[in-house]
Protein backbone atom coordinates (compact mmCIF):
# COMPACT_ATOMS: atom_id res chain seq x y z
CA UNK A 1 0.00 0.00 0.00
CA UNK A 2 1.73 3.33 -0.80
CA UNK A 3 2.59 5.84 1.85
CA UNK A 4 -0.84 8.25 2.29
CA UNK A 5 0.53 11.36 3.05
CA UNK A 6 -2.05 13.75 4.57
CA UNK A 7 -2.38 17.76 4.44
CA UNK A 8 -3.16 19.25 8.06
CA UNK A 9 -6.51 20.98 8.18
CA UNK A 10 -7.85 23.23 10.75
CA UNK A 11 -11.37 24.95 10.89
CA UNK A 12 -11.23 28.28 9.70
CA UNK A 13 -12.61 29.85 13.01
CA UNK A 14 -9.36 28.33 14.73
CA UNK A 15 -7.45 30.02 11.79
CA UNK A 16 -8.55 33.16 12.18
CA UNK A 17 -8.43 33.52 16.11
CA UNK A 18 -4.78 32.17 15.43
CA UNK A 19 -3.97 34.86 13.01
CA UNK A 20 -6.16 37.93 14.85
CA UNK A 21 -4.29 36.38 18.05
CA UNK A 22 -0.42 36.40 16.29
CA UNK A 23 -1.57 39.76 14.69
CA UNK A 24 -2.15 41.48 17.97
CA UNK A 25 1.25 40.26 19.75
CA UNK A 26 3.29 41.27 17.17
CA UNK A 27 1.27 44.81 15.86
CA UNK A 28 0.86 43.06 12.74
CA UNK A 29 -1.42 44.54 9.83
CA UNK A 30 -3.38 41.19 8.15
CA UNK A 31 -6.20 43.08 6.90
CA UNK A 32 -6.31 45.02 3.80
CA UNK A 33 -9.38 47.07 1.88
CA UNK A 34 -8.34 48.07 -1.60
CA UNK A 35 -10.88 50.98 -3.65
CA UNK A 36 -10.02 49.56 -6.99
CA UNK A 37 -11.66 52.55 -8.73
CA UNK A 38 -14.03 55.19 -8.03
CA UNK A 39 -16.08 54.10 -11.41
CA UNK A 40 -19.36 52.62 -10.74
CA UNK A 41 -22.85 52.11 -13.02
CA UNK A 42 -25.12 53.06 -9.98
CA UNK A 43 -25.57 56.32 -8.59
CA UNK A 44 -26.67 56.19 -5.29
CA UNK A 45 -27.38 58.84 -3.36
CA UNK A 46 -25.91 58.01 -0.60
CA UNK A 47 -22.58 56.73 -1.79
CA UNK A 48 -19.42 58.46 -0.31
CA UNK A 49 -17.38 57.67 -3.46
CA UNK A 50 -19.96 58.67 -6.21
CA UNK A 51 -18.71 62.44 -5.90
CA UNK A 52 -15.04 61.11 -7.84
CA UNK A 53 -17.47 58.87 -10.07
CA UNK A 54 -16.61 61.29 -13.17
CA UNK A 55 -13.99 60.91 -15.67
CA UNK A 56 -11.96 64.05 -14.65
CA UNK A 57 -10.92 61.82 -11.29
CA UNK A 58 -10.10 58.82 -13.17
CA UNK A 59 -6.22 60.02 -14.71
CA UNK A 60 -5.58 59.91 -10.86
CA UNK A 61 -6.76 56.55 -9.89
CA UNK A 62 -3.92 53.47 -9.68
CA UNK A 63 -2.69 52.03 -12.64
CA UNK A 64 -2.45 48.49 -13.27
CA UNK A 65 1.29 48.78 -12.61
CA UNK A 66 0.96 50.45 -9.32
CA UNK A 67 -1.84 48.25 -7.91
CA UNK A 68 0.50 45.00 -8.99
CA UNK A 69 3.35 46.87 -6.73
CA UNK A 70 1.26 47.36 -3.98
CA UNK A 71 -0.30 43.65 -4.17
CA UNK A 72 3.86 42.59 -4.23
CA UNK A 73 4.18 44.78 -1.04
CA UNK A 74 0.72 43.35 0.60
CA UNK A 75 2.09 39.66 0.67
CA UNK A 76 5.76 40.66 1.69
CA UNK A 77 3.92 42.24 4.76
CA UNK A 78 1.58 39.23 5.48
CA UNK A 79 -1.69 40.28 4.30
CA UNK A 80 -4.04 37.57 4.88
CA UNK A 81 -7.47 39.10 3.76
CA UNK A 82 -7.71 41.34 1.51
CA UNK A 83 -11.18 43.39 0.65
CA UNK A 84 -11.58 44.70 -3.32
CA UNK A 85 -14.01 46.91 -3.73
CA UNK A 86 -15.04 50.30 -5.26
CA UNK A 87 -16.92 52.08 -6.88
CA UNK A 88 -17.70 48.70 -8.34
CA UNK A 89 -14.73 46.55 -8.97
CA UNK A 90 -16.23 45.00 -12.53
CA UNK A 91 -16.21 48.62 -13.80
CA UNK A 92 -12.43 48.03 -13.81
CA UNK A 93 -10.83 47.72 -16.68
CA UNK A 94 -8.22 45.11 -15.64
CA UNK A 95 -10.38 44.00 -12.96
CA UNK A 96 -9.78 40.27 -13.83
CA UNK A 97 -5.93 40.49 -13.79
CA UNK A 98 -6.08 42.22 -10.49
CA UNK A 99 -8.62 39.40 -9.22
CA UNK A 100 -6.56 36.96 -10.54
CA UNK A 101 -2.70 38.06 -9.68
CA UNK A 102 -4.18 38.41 -6.13
CA UNK A 103 -5.54 35.31 -6.24
CA UNK A 104 -2.48 33.89 -6.82
CA UNK A 105 -0.93 35.23 -4.15
CA UNK A 106 -2.89 33.44 -1.29
CA UNK A 107 -4.86 36.59 -0.31
CA UNK A 108 -8.50 35.78 1.22
CA UNK A 109 -10.27 37.64 -1.23
CA UNK A 110 -13.70 39.62 -0.70
CA UNK A 111 -15.06 41.25 -3.04
CA UNK A 112 -17.77 44.15 -2.52
CA UNK A 113 -20.14 45.05 -5.15
CA UNK A 114 -23.36 46.04 -6.26
CA UNK A 115 -24.64 42.82 -8.20
CA UNK A 116 -25.55 44.49 -11.29
CA UNK A 117 -22.64 43.45 -13.68
CA UNK A 118 -22.47 39.98 -13.21
CA UNK A 119 -22.39 37.89 -16.18
CA UNK A 120 -22.05 34.36 -17.00
CA UNK A 121 -18.83 34.69 -18.15
CA UNK A 122 -17.39 36.53 -15.30
CA UNK A 123 -19.44 34.14 -12.61
CA UNK A 124 -17.75 30.89 -14.78
CA UNK A 125 -14.29 33.16 -14.18
CA UNK A 126 -14.39 33.40 -10.55
CA UNK A 127 -15.41 29.91 -10.19
CA UNK A 128 -11.91 28.83 -11.51
CA UNK A 129 -10.58 30.76 -8.38
CA UNK A 130 -13.09 31.63 -5.91
CA UNK A 131 -13.09 33.78 -3.91
CA UNK A 132 -13.66 34.13 -0.26
CA UNK A 133 -16.96 35.47 -0.38
CA UNK A 134 -18.56 38.13 -2.07
CA UNK A 135 -20.80 41.04 -0.25
CA UNK A 136 -23.26 42.41 -2.28
CA UNK A 137 -25.95 45.88 -1.11
CA UNK A 138 -29.59 44.94 -1.03
CA UNK A 139 -31.26 48.09 0.00
CA UNK A 140 -34.43 47.82 -1.33
CA UNK A 141 -36.04 44.82 -3.31
CA UNK A 142 -38.62 47.61 -4.75
CA UNK A 143 -38.14 48.38 -8.52
CA UNK A 144 -39.24 51.89 -8.57
CA UNK A 145 -37.45 52.40 -5.05
CA UNK A 146 -34.44 50.44 -5.78
CA UNK A 147 -33.92 52.56 -9.39
CA UNK A 148 -34.94 56.04 -7.40
CA UNK A 149 -31.95 55.05 -4.87
CA UNK A 150 -29.49 54.23 -7.51
CA UNK A 151 -30.42 56.75 -10.06
CA UNK A 152 -30.37 54.24 -12.60
CA UNK A 153 -33.55 52.57 -14.55
CA UNK A 154 -33.32 49.04 -14.98
CA UNK A 155 -30.70 48.47 -12.09
CA UNK A 156 -33.02 46.51 -10.50
CA UNK A 157 -33.49 44.26 -12.75
CA UNK A 158 -29.46 43.73 -13.12
CA UNK A 159 -29.33 43.66 -9.75
CA UNK A 160 -31.85 40.25 -9.46
CA UNK A 161 -30.45 39.00 -12.81
CA UNK A 162 -26.91 38.86 -10.86
CA UNK A 163 -27.98 37.55 -7.42
CA UNK A 164 -30.37 34.89 -9.65
CA UNK A 165 -26.59 34.08 -12.06
CA UNK A 166 -24.97 33.47 -7.98
CA UNK A 167 -27.49 31.25 -6.37
CA UNK A 168 -26.75 29.03 -9.68
CA UNK A 169 -22.91 29.24 -9.29
CA UNK A 170 -20.86 27.98 -6.21
CA UNK A 171 -19.98 30.95 -5.04
CA UNK A 172 -20.35 32.21 -1.24
CA UNK A 173 -22.01 35.44 -0.79
CA UNK A 174 -23.82 37.78 1.25
CA UNK A 175 -26.33 40.34 1.68
CA UNK A 176 -26.14 43.44 3.30
CA UNK A 177 -28.31 46.31 3.90
CA UNK A 178 -28.35 49.67 5.14
CA UNK A 179 -31.44 50.90 7.37
CA UNK A 180 -32.59 54.27 5.87
CA UNK A 181 -35.26 56.91 6.39
CA UNK A 182 -36.62 56.01 3.05
CA UNK A 183 -36.77 52.30 3.12
CA UNK A 184 -37.52 51.50 6.96
CA UNK A 185 -40.89 50.13 5.33
CA UNK A 186 -39.16 47.38 3.38
CA UNK A 187 -37.09 46.07 6.08
CA UNK A 188 -39.69 42.98 6.31
CA UNK A 189 -39.64 42.52 2.61
CA UNK A 190 -35.97 42.77 2.65
CA UNK A 191 -35.53 40.56 5.74
CA UNK A 192 -37.73 38.00 3.57
CA UNK A 193 -35.85 38.40 0.01
CA UNK A 194 -32.19 37.64 2.49
CA UNK A 195 -33.68 34.93 4.00
CA UNK A 196 -34.56 33.91 0.60
CA UNK A 197 -30.57 32.64 0.20
CA UNK A 198 -30.29 30.90 3.34
CA UNK A 199 -29.06 34.40 4.50
CA UNK A 200 -29.13 35.77 8.00
CA UNK A 201 -30.47 39.41 7.68
CA UNK A 202 -28.64 42.55 9.22
CA UNK A 203 -28.33 45.89 8.70
CA UNK A 204 -26.42 48.75 9.31
CA UNK A 205 -27.74 52.54 9.45
CA UNK A 206 -24.27 54.33 9.62
CA UNK A 207 -24.07 57.06 6.97
CA UNK A 208 -21.19 59.84 6.35
CA UNK A 209 -20.67 62.86 4.34
CA UNK A 210 -19.98 62.28 0.86
CA UNK A 211 -15.49 62.39 0.11
CA UNK A 212 -15.39 65.62 -1.29
CA UNK A 213 -17.48 67.29 1.78
CA UNK A 214 -21.03 67.23 0.72
CA UNK A 215 -23.28 66.21 3.27
CA UNK A 216 -26.53 65.33 0.93
CA UNK A 217 -26.12 61.85 1.95
CA UNK A 218 -26.63 62.64 5.49
CA UNK A 219 -30.48 63.32 4.55
CA UNK A 220 -31.05 59.74 4.33
CA UNK A 221 -30.01 59.23 8.38
CA UNK A 222 -32.97 56.61 10.12
CA UNK A 223 -34.55 58.25 12.66
CA UNK A 224 -32.93 57.44 16.05
CA UNK A 225 -35.80 55.65 17.69
CA UNK A 226 -36.41 53.97 14.63
CA UNK A 227 -32.93 51.85 15.10
CA UNK A 228 -34.41 50.56 18.22
CA UNK A 229 -37.94 49.71 17.02
CA UNK A 230 -36.52 47.35 13.73
CA UNK A 231 -34.83 45.01 15.88
CA UNK A 232 -35.92 45.73 20.16
CA UNK A 233 -32.07 45.87 21.04
CA UNK A 234 -28.93 46.93 19.91
CA UNK A 235 -27.20 43.71 19.46
CA UNK A 236 -29.72 42.48 17.07
CA UNK A 237 -29.26 46.03 15.10
CA UNK A 238 -26.33 46.45 15.13
CA UNK A 239 -25.49 42.95 13.80
CA UNK A 240 -23.21 44.28 11.04
CA UNK A 241 -22.78 47.99 11.56
CA UNK A 242 -18.92 49.04 10.68
CA UNK A 243 -19.19 51.31 13.90
CA UNK A 244 -15.63 52.85 14.25
CA UNK A 245 -15.95 51.79 17.83
CA UNK A 246 -15.88 48.35 18.27
CA UNK A 247 -15.96 47.57 22.38
CA UNK A 248 -18.32 45.49 23.47
CA UNK A 249 -18.04 46.95 27.06
CA UNK A 250 -20.22 49.09 28.86
CA UNK A 251 -19.69 52.26 30.24
CA UNK A 252 -16.22 51.81 29.35
CA UNK A 253 -13.30 53.36 30.69
CA UNK A 254 -13.05 56.76 28.73
CA UNK A 255 -9.75 57.53 27.13
CA UNK A 256 -8.88 60.88 25.43
CA UNK A 257 -7.36 59.41 22.11
CA UNK A 258 -9.04 60.89 19.05
CA UNK A 259 -9.85 56.94 17.60
CA UNK A 260 -11.00 54.68 20.14
CA UNK A 261 -11.44 52.15 17.83
CA UNK A 262 -9.20 49.60 16.07
CA UNK A 263 -8.03 52.36 13.50
CA UNK A 264 -4.38 51.53 13.45
CA UNK A 265 -3.90 48.08 14.55
CA UNK A 266 -4.34 45.53 12.08
CA UNK A 267 -6.14 46.71 9.15
CA UNK A 268 -5.67 49.28 6.07
CA UNK A 269 -7.28 51.25 3.59
CA UNK A 270 -6.21 51.68 -0.11
CA UNK A 271 -8.64 54.15 -1.77
CA UNK A 272 -8.23 54.68 -5.76
CA UNK A 273 -5.54 57.32 -5.53
CA UNK A 274 -3.11 55.42 -3.55
CA UNK A 275 -3.44 57.14 -0.29
CA UNK A 276 -2.99 54.83 2.92
CA UNK A 277 -5.93 55.50 5.57
CA UNK A 278 -6.65 53.02 8.96
CA UNK A 279 -9.72 52.51 7.54
CA UNK A 280 -12.56 53.44 4.77
CA UNK A 281 -13.76 56.33 6.51
CA UNK A 282 -10.31 57.84 8.51
CA UNK A 283 -9.24 60.74 6.52
CA UNK A 284 -7.45 63.06 9.23
CA UNK A 285 -3.77 61.78 8.20
CA UNK A 286 -3.47 60.05 4.84
CA UNK A 287 0.17 58.97 3.33
CA UNK A 288 0.48 58.58 -0.29
CA UNK A 289 1.76 55.01 -1.37
CA UNK A 290 3.13 56.69 -4.40
CA UNK A 291 5.71 58.41 -2.10
CA UNK A 292 6.35 55.81 0.44
CA UNK A 293 6.37 52.33 0.65
CA UNK A 294 3.72 50.54 2.12
CA UNK A 295 5.44 49.73 5.55
CA UNK A 296 7.19 52.58 5.83
CA UNK A 297 4.35 54.07 5.71
CA UNK A 298 2.22 52.15 8.05
CA UNK A 299 4.74 52.31 10.71
CA UNK A 300 4.46 56.42 10.44
CA UNK A 301 0.99 56.32 9.77
CA UNK A 302 -0.45 54.17 12.64
CA UNK A 303 2.30 55.44 14.97
CA UNK A 304 0.17 59.16 14.52
CA UNK A 305 -3.54 57.90 14.30
CA UNK A 306 -2.37 55.90 17.61
CA UNK A 307 -1.16 58.94 19.20
CA UNK A 308 -3.75 61.77 18.48
CA UNK A 309 -5.48 62.65 21.52
CA UNK A 310 -8.56 64.63 21.95
CA UNK A 311 -7.14 68.90 22.41
CA UNK A 312 -10.18 70.68 23.79
CA UNK A 313 -12.76 70.38 25.69
CA UNK A 314 -15.15 68.46 23.54
CA UNK A 315 -17.65 66.16 25.37
CA UNK A 316 -16.68 63.02 23.08
CA UNK A 317 -13.10 63.24 25.30
CA UNK A 318 -15.08 61.87 28.43
CA UNK A 319 -18.27 60.44 26.53
CA UNK A 320 -18.76 57.16 28.90
CA UNK A 321 -21.22 55.95 25.97
CA UNK A 322 -18.77 55.87 23.13
CA UNK A 323 -19.01 52.56 23.00
CA UNK A 324 -22.53 52.74 21.14
CA UNK A 325 -21.17 55.59 19.15
CA UNK A 326 -21.12 55.75 15.38
CA UNK A 327 -18.93 58.57 15.37
CA UNK A 328 -15.95 59.14 13.22
CA UNK A 329 -13.50 62.30 13.11
CA UNK A 330 -13.42 62.50 9.85
CA UNK A 331 -17.01 62.80 9.41
CA UNK A 332 -17.35 65.20 12.44
CA UNK A 333 -14.98 67.76 10.41
CA UNK A 334 -16.94 67.79 7.61
CA UNK A 335 -19.94 68.12 9.60
CA UNK A 336 -19.54 70.07 12.34
CA UNK A 337 -16.50 71.67 11.40
CA UNK A 338 -13.97 69.68 13.50
CA UNK A 339 -12.32 66.27 14.15
CA UNK A 340 -13.46 66.90 17.77
CA UNK A 341 -17.05 68.26 17.65
CA UNK A 342 -19.32 66.02 18.33
CA UNK A 343 -21.75 64.57 15.52
CA UNK A 344 -25.40 65.63 17.40
CA UNK A 345 -27.28 62.74 15.49
CA UNK A 346 -25.08 60.41 16.43
CA UNK A 347 -25.21 61.38 20.67
CA UNK A 348 -28.77 60.47 19.64
CA UNK A 349 -28.18 57.25 18.50
CA UNK A 350 -25.51 56.29 21.34
CA UNK A 351 -28.35 57.43 23.41
CA UNK A 352 -31.58 55.46 22.48
CA UNK A 353 -28.56 52.49 21.90
CA UNK A 354 -27.41 52.88 25.47
CA UNK A 355 -31.00 53.23 26.98
CA UNK A 356 -32.55 50.18 25.32
CA UNK A 357 -29.76 47.98 26.27
CA UNK A 358 -29.64 49.15 29.83
CA UNK A 359 -33.71 49.68 29.91
CA UNK A 360 -32.58 53.01 31.60
CA UNK A 361 -33.39 56.77 31.54
CA UNK A 362 -29.70 58.23 30.45
CA UNK A 363 -28.63 61.87 30.22
CA UNK A 364 -28.11 63.06 26.64
CA UNK A 365 -24.23 63.22 25.72
CA UNK A 366 -24.63 66.53 24.85
CA UNK A 367 -26.28 67.64 28.47
CA UNK A 368 -23.47 65.82 30.75
CA UNK A 369 -20.60 67.38 28.79
CA UNK A 370 -19.99 68.96 32.26
CA UNK A 371 -21.07 66.66 34.54
CA UNK A 372 -18.83 64.47 36.48
CA UNK A 373 -17.82 61.87 34.47
CA UNK A 374 -20.18 57.97 35.51
CA UNK A 375 -23.29 60.09 36.36
CA UNK A 376 -25.39 58.64 33.38
CA UNK A 377 -28.31 57.98 35.29
CA UNK A 378 -31.25 60.25 34.41
S1 LIG B 1 -23.11 50.75 -6.02
FE1 LIG B 1 -21.70 51.28 -4.37
S2 LIG B 1 -20.06 52.46 -5.30
FE2 LIG B 1 -21.76 52.38 -6.77
S3 LIG B 1 -22.88 54.26 -6.40
FE3 LIG B 1 -23.83 52.65 -5.18
S4 LIG B 1 -22.83 52.78 -3.15
FE4 LIG B 1 -21.55 53.91 -4.63
S1 LIG C 1 -22.19 60.03 21.78
FE1 LIG C 1 -21.83 62.17 21.15
S2 LIG C 1 -20.48 62.96 22.75
FE2 LIG C 1 -20.40 60.73 22.89
S3 LIG C 1 -18.65 60.13 21.64
FE3 LIG C 1 -20.47 60.06 20.33
S4 LIG C 1 -20.55 62.05 19.31
FE4 LIG C 1 -19.16 62.25 21.07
Amino acid sequence: MPNERTIPTIQYGVFSQRIHEQAAAHQRVIKAQLELTYRCNLHCRHCYTDPYNSKEFFPRELTLDEIHRLLDEMQQIGIVWLNLTGGDIFMHPQFFEIYETAYRKGFLLQLYTNGTLFTKASIERLQQMPPFTIDISCHSVTEASFDWFTQVPGSYRAFVRGLELLKESSLQFSLKTKAMNWNTDEMPAIRQFVASFGQEFGFTTSLSPRLNGDLSSLSYRIAPDTIIALNGDRAAADANEERCNTSADVFAPTTDRLYRCGCGTDTIHINAWGELGTCTLQYERRLSLRVYPLADAIEMLFREIRGLRYQGDSPCRTCDIHTFCDKKPSDARWECGAAEDPIPYDCDVALVRAQATLHETLIHPLRRAHKEIGTHHG
